[in-house]
């Protein structure tokens, strides 16, 4: 029997992890799987899926920046997907696409499972507001954040994202410049893409941020990483996390609703982090 097709979309996407994740997965549980990363511009997306399915593609992940693009793809959409205006991983039925958005799941299994954190009752700030925070925000809610302050370069995209949130009371927007005003957090989440690019500047963040509980969280991992976690630990953060974790969470959401099998993940995330001394965490 040939292997399904599966693959990661993205632009650019050479660097991804996810094809590494998923064949791990597939060898662990016992399912034969192709999957690949196919770099795909903005404009050449449809098309590119197109010639996926006609070549028996029957799933994908998508990233950066595509995800809006396959939000409007999708003949169908799961609630999570709906909240976050974005979608991270497209399963095949009755020939048409469902989008679903895996994230924010994704992150919030990493944080309490993983690293034992309890996010009930805690005053979480999030930076950007871009895709990523868009697929976290509800999951953060979810999990029992009292209150959240959102924070973005763009100021309109943050009340963007604050309006789809729907929360008025529990969900606000602030200038970056008056972050100093907004008293401290014990959730600190980074969900800009600030240090994917050797020019970025590092993001200028106070230390009045930070209480004795305060766990800071960066959606990324590697090199796009390290100037965010050498922040939090510098500010005397009681936790410092990369993306990784989250990385490989998100992957087994999109591999159950694949396969209906959910993988183990603790066996991969230790490859991944044994791999790459860059790869830090200082939980
Ligand atoms: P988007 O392009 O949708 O959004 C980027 C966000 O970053 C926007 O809020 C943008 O602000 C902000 N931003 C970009 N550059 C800067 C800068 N120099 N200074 C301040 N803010 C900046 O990307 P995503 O939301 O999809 O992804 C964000 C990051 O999260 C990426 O680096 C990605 O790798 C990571 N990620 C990790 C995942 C994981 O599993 N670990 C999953 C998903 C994403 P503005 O609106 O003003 O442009």
């Amino acid at each position: 029997m040939s292997a399904s097709r599966y693959a990661v979309f993205g632009h650019p996407v050479a660097h991804s992890l996810s094809p590494r994740i998923h064949s791990e997965f597939g060898r662990q549980t016992g399912i034969a799987l192709d999957y690949t990363a196919i770099d795909a511009a903005p404009a050449d997306f449809a098309a590119t899926l197109e010639r996926f399915v006609a070549e028996g593609g029957q799933g994908a992940n998508v990233t950066l920046p595509l995800k809006e693009l396959a939000y409007g793809l999708s003949a169908h959409l799961s609630e999570r997907a709906r909240r976050a205006g974005a979608v991270n991983t497209l399963a095949r039925r009755d020939g048409q696409w469902l989008g679903e958005n895996t994230d924010g799941a994704g992150l919030v299994r990493d944080l309490t499972e993983r690293h034992g954190l309890d996010l009930r009752g805690r005053r979480v700030l999030l930076l950007g507001a871009g895709g990523a925070a868009r697929g976290v925000a509800p999951a953060l809610l979810e999990a029992g954040a009292t209150e959240m302050v959102i924070v973005n370069r763009s100021p309109t995209r943050a009340d963007a994202l604050s309006d789809v949130l729907g929360e008025p009371g529990r969900v606000t927007t602030r200038y970056w410049e008056d972050l100093g005003a907004q008293g401290d957090f014990e959730l600190i989440v980074n969900a800009t893409a600030a240090g994917r690019r050797a020019d970025d500047l590092p993001l200028t963040l106070p230390s009045s941020l930070v209480n004795s509980m305060t766990a800071a969280v960066d959606l990324n991992y590697g090199e796009a990483a390290i100037a965010f976690l050498a922040w939090a630990r510098a500010a005397q953060c009681r936790y410092a996390i990369d993306g990784l974790g989250m990385l490989v969470e998100q992957a087994a959401e999109s591999f159950e609703l694949w396969h209906g099998v959910r993988p183990q993940t603790d066996l991969v995330y230790r490859g991944l982090r044994e791999r790459d001394a860059l790869l830090v965490s200082a939980d």
